[in-house]
């Protein structure tokens, strides 16, 4: 019998378990794949927007400002890269009083220190911004995170927290009893708890339904990347947004806190909740589209391609409640853009729901700090005493990202129970550089095969039905 079961374990799952684990509760987290943030949560442009974009009145307006408020200090404590490096709307002539109707909403929404810069000063600050543009609003609080790094860091000080983590475990039935949520049905188990939270993405939607909560309905929109090598690095300095047409951001350019530059996303309604596929048009939009922003992108050091989906509910906003017509079941769902960025406050907010319906007491011996060392971050000297205390840290895996195998190993021994090969990636960047994989895939297999002690074969790239490899030549996978 648990206290509290939330289901899903993307940004907003972990950040909740995160939260709650602060206090004296028995938290089960449970997640139908096989690690954290293997879903919306892993496929987002990774920005701690500053604000000014939702209507003001609205939950995202609130926690969006909130929320980019909270993540300095949030990184620091949890050892997560944070690139503070704030936020351009670019406009070309005719579109500065669009601007100015955003400075105003930003001013609305309590976001702080936006200024309306003028071409000189945008060449300045960015000098491969588009000959067109005559003007930016700029935002210096925006931000940029790895949303999966910040995912994994949640989760994982969650789990030292006693949270339990239960992957490839989809709800397939919420159990209800005189109108009080009694457990969640995943297969043949039944995990009992009087309080269930709904944080299922793009599925939250149905859950609620099955619960017999209040009904909302949740559209998927789908948003195609291209990835850039780290070739790129500093051709934008901040994260340039163009002036936003209709319900869509827009193409955006990002840089990223690993040092590459990100193109995209798109924005197409689908019905199908499991399409993250890209697709010629939509890569062919995002080219179109981003010299609206910056000259002289160099579309030849594209090194990948993703896609995410959004979860864009019908009343366009956040839905974040205590059901009045179930009790002890909690809804948090249409968590679109800005989740990430507002993603601590929603945790803090859902605290305080679940507060109305239990008793919250500290617990006593929580650990606040995460601590993994990132070879690539160390300087010589550091590096040197590092690999002097364990040689793993000096045997290199992924060249491309610089990723030992000390590092894999702490990953593996982490305090989520996980092996795939997308997992690792997550955790240490091996395998998302420049040749994706080709050089560390079979290095990263026969660690994990010899770790876990399982044949090559039985390794996958993320979790139940996905081997990498179809079988051993030698027979000789102990060796
Ligand atoms: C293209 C795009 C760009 C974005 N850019 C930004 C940005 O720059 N900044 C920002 O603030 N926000 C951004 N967002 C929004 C942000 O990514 C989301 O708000 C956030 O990731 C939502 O997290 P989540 O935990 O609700 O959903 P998810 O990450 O989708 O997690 C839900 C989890 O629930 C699990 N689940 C579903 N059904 C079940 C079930 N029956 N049983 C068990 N588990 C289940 C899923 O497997 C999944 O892991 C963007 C989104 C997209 C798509």
């Amino acid at each position: 019998m648990f206290d509290v079961i939330i289901i899903g374990a993307g940004v907003i799952g972990s950040a909740i378990a995160w939260r709650l684990a602060r206090h004296d509760l028995n938290v089960a987290v449970v997640e139908r794949d096989d690690d954290v943030a293997s879903a919306t949560s892993k496929a987002n442009s990774g920005i701690i927007h500053a604000g000014y974009d939702p209507e003001p009145g609205t939950l995202k307006a609130g926690l969006n400002v909130r929320g980019n408020k909270l993540y300095p200090d949030l990184c620091r404590e949890l050892g997560v890269d944070y690139l503070a490096c704030g936020s351009m709307v670019i406009a070309h002539e005719g579109q500065e009083e669009k601007l100015e109707k955003l400075l105003l909403r930003g001013r609305q929404n309590g976001v702080e220190d936006m200024a309306i810069i003028s071409r000189d000063k945008l060449l300045d600050m960015e000098p491969n911004v588009a000959a067109e543009a005559t003007s930016a609003l700029y935002a210096p609080s925006a931000a940029v995170v790895s949303p999966y790094q910040l995912t994994v860091a949640l989760a994982e000080n969650a789990a030292l927290n006693g949270v339990e983590f239960m992957f490839n475990t989809p709800v397939e039935d919420v159990l209800v009893e005189e109108g009080r949520v009694t457990g969640v049905r995943c297969g043949e188990n039944i995990f009992a708890a009087p309080i269930v939270i709904n944080a299922a993405g793009v599925h939250a939607d149905r859950l609620a339904q099955l619960a017999g909560a209040e009904r909302y309905d949740i559209t998927p929109r789908k948003g195609e990347y291209l990835l850039l090598d780290k070739a790129m690095e500093g051709f934008v300095r901040q994260v340039l947004f163009p002036v936003p047409r209709g319900s869509s951001k827009g193409v955006l350019v990002v840089p990223t806190v690993e040092g590459n530059i990100l193109a995209g996303p798109t924005a197409w309604d689908t019905e199908d909740r499991e399409d993250v596929a890209t697709t010629p048009q939509g890569l062919e939009e995002i080219r179109r589209e981003a010299p609206w922003l910056v000259s002289g992108i160099s579309w030849g050091k594209v090194i990948g391609s993703f896609a995410g989906l959004r979860a864009v509910a019908d009343n366009d906003d956040f839905i974040i409640r205590a059901s009045a017509r179930v009790n002890g079941w909690i809804d948090v769902g249409g968590i679109q853009s800005p989740g990430l960025a507002s993603a601590p406050a929603i945790a803090e907010r859902v605290e305080h729901l679940v507060g109305g319906l239990t008793e919250l007491n500290p617990r006593q011996d929580h650990v606040t700090q995460r601590k993994s060392p990132r070879v690539s971050q160390l300087d010589r000297m550091k590096r040197q005493q590092l690999i002097e205390k364990d040689s793993a840290f000096g045997r290199i895996v992924c060249r491309c990202e610089d990723v030992s195998e000390g590092e894999v190993l702490a990953a593996l021994a982490g305090a989520l129970p996980v092996c795939s090969l997308d997992a690792l990636k997550r955790r240490t960047r091996a395998g998302t550089g420049r040749c994706q994989g080709g050089f560390c895939v079979p290095r990263l297999v026969a660690i994990i095969s010899r770790e876990k002690g399982i044949p090559p074969h039985q390794v996958t790239k993320k979790g139940p039905g996905s081997p990498v490899v179809s079988g051993w030549l030698d027979k000789g996978w102990k060796q």
